[in-house]
């Protein structure tokens, strides 16, 4: 016996002006699938969202149907053509039945959840690598991805991730939520996991997902991958591909468990671009109450600074233990990183003398960074460091010792003091 498929859909019941559909429509859907039914087993559960559009609220209900098919490819072909048909019917009376069923008529089973993140409310561009990764999955198998989005006062960063093509952009606004707390996010995440039925919790590898996604995942006993870089489906599940030890291994590895949580290299994944049809936004309700409070917000001591992030600059500089003091650095390493208007970075032996801050460390246990060009000034290139920057498109070393291992990676190497290379540098740059 062929194993079964599981297909959804999921049809409005209401229209804009508060119209039910037409029973005709939906028996003709129910129809449709009748030959199916027989050998299937089928569930309808009605969900209930606020929708947004074109900046009106609208309040919608809509029936979600499971079917489970024999899975081969009659069936298959058959379900793609069914929905373009019902697509058709239903776009002809409203605009956003017809943008809920472009979004919500799909086959498969995978539910992404990507996970943004942000810095009060300015997004880190790597969210958007985690959101290739679940377009890239959903375009292979089917299924839909959704965005989540926590935090206080996010409604801006809400709507330019509705440009993404999630089937929705899921909003936990909350003052409880303004800073990303480990222990209540993590709770929200998997409330939403359960509410919305995620199959795959999906976040850019980071600080920030290294601390929130796991405390998740463990509060649903799911298992999690970090550093993937490659998802093959296999069957109903994935092979995944991810980076370890410091980057010199690749493993192979499946997960178990129906709920899987990974972080994703973002240098893995590129870019999507941005759509002009935006994602209906659904506000997720939080609980207050129910927030965990084993952790408090004390503060936050950054340096207010007009650089870009090293994980997201196109350039980043960075210095190592030929630099002498904070001052150097910020002349040296700041004043080359501005000439080429990149950001900064360091590595570990300047973090532990006290130069640099621990925020700008680059390496295994600091900062993967993935710029179109790297520039390592005075560093040896030990392999820790190295770790952080194997996505580098273009690296330029500046050492004094030839035979330092740093010349092994590089794509460039200028022997000599970095005290008179990098002025020098600096001038032919303003010039
Ligand atoms: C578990 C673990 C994790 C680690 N994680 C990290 C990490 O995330 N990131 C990281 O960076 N390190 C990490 N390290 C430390 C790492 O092993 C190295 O000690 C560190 O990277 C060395 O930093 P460096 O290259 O600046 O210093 P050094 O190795 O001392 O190299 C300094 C270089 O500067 C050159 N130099 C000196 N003076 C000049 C000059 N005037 N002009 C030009 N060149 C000059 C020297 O020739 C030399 O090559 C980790 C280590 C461990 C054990």
């Amino acid at each position: 016996m062929s194993a079964s498929r599981r297909y959804e859909i999921l049809l409005p019941l209401r229209f804009n002006d508060g119209q039910p559909v037409p029973e005709e429509f939906l028996g003709e859907v129910l129809e449709g699938l009748e030959h199916a039914f027989q050998a299937v087993s089928w569930e309808t559960q009605i969900i209930r969202g606020i929708w947004q559009k074109a900046g009106r609220s609208y309040r919608d209900e809509l029936i979600r149907i499971f079917v489970d098919l024999p899975d081969v490819p009659e069936n298959r072909e058959f379900f793609l053509r069914f929905r373009e048909r019902m697509k058709v019917k239903f776009g002809q009376l409203d605009n956003l039945a017809d943008e809920l069923l472009n979004r919500h008529f799909v086959s498969g089973t995978q539910r992404i959840l990507v996970v943004a993140e942000h810095d009060s409310g300015q997004l880190k561009l790597a969210t958007l690598s985690a959101v290739a990764f679940a377009a890239k999955v959903i375009a292979e198998i089917g299924g839909a991805y959704e965005i989540l989005v926590l935090g206080e006062g996010v409604a801006s960063l809400a709507q330019l991730l509705s440009h993404y093509a999630a089937s929705a952009v899921l909003i936990a606004d909350q003052a409880q939520l303004k800073n990303p707390l480990a222990d209540k996010y993590a709770h929200i995440i998997a409330q939403v996991v359960k509410q919305r039925e995620a199959t795959l919790i999906v976040a850019a590898a980071s600080t920030f997902s290294k601390d929130i996604l796991p405390r998740s995942a463990a509060l649903l006993d799911a298992g999690m991958l970090s550093d993937v870089i490659e998802a093959r489906p296999d069957g109903d599940d994935f092979i995944f591909k991810r980076v370890m030890f410091a980057g010199n291994v690749i493993a192979t590895v499946k997960l178990a468990g129906a709920v899987k949580f990974l972080t994703v290299r973002p240098a893995a994944f590129a870019h999507p671009a941005k759509a002009s049809a935006s994602s209906p936004m659904v506000s997720i309700p939080v609980e207050v109450e129910k927030l965990p409070a084993l952790s408090e917000w004390a503060g936050r001591e950054a340096k207010a600074s007009g650089r870009p992030d090293s994980t997201e600059a196109r350039v980043v500089v960075s210095g190592g233990r030929a630099i002498r003091n904070a001052e150097d650095f910020e002349r040296l390493i700041g004043g080359l990183a501005d000439a080429l208007g990149g950001a900064i970075g360091s590595s570990r032996a300047l973090v532990d003398a006290g130069i640099t801050s621990n925020s700008l460390q680059v390496g295994q246990t600091g900062k993967i960074v993935a710029p179109d060009l790297y520039i390592a000034v005075g560093i040896s290139g030990a392999i820790q460091h190295l770790a952080g920057i194997k996505d580098a498109k273009i690296i330029v070393a500046i050492n004094k010792d030839p035979e330092a291992p740093i010349f092994e990676v590089a794509d460039f190497g200028l022997t000599g003091d970095a005290y008179q290379i990098v002025p020098e540098l600096m001038e032919k740059l303003r010039k």
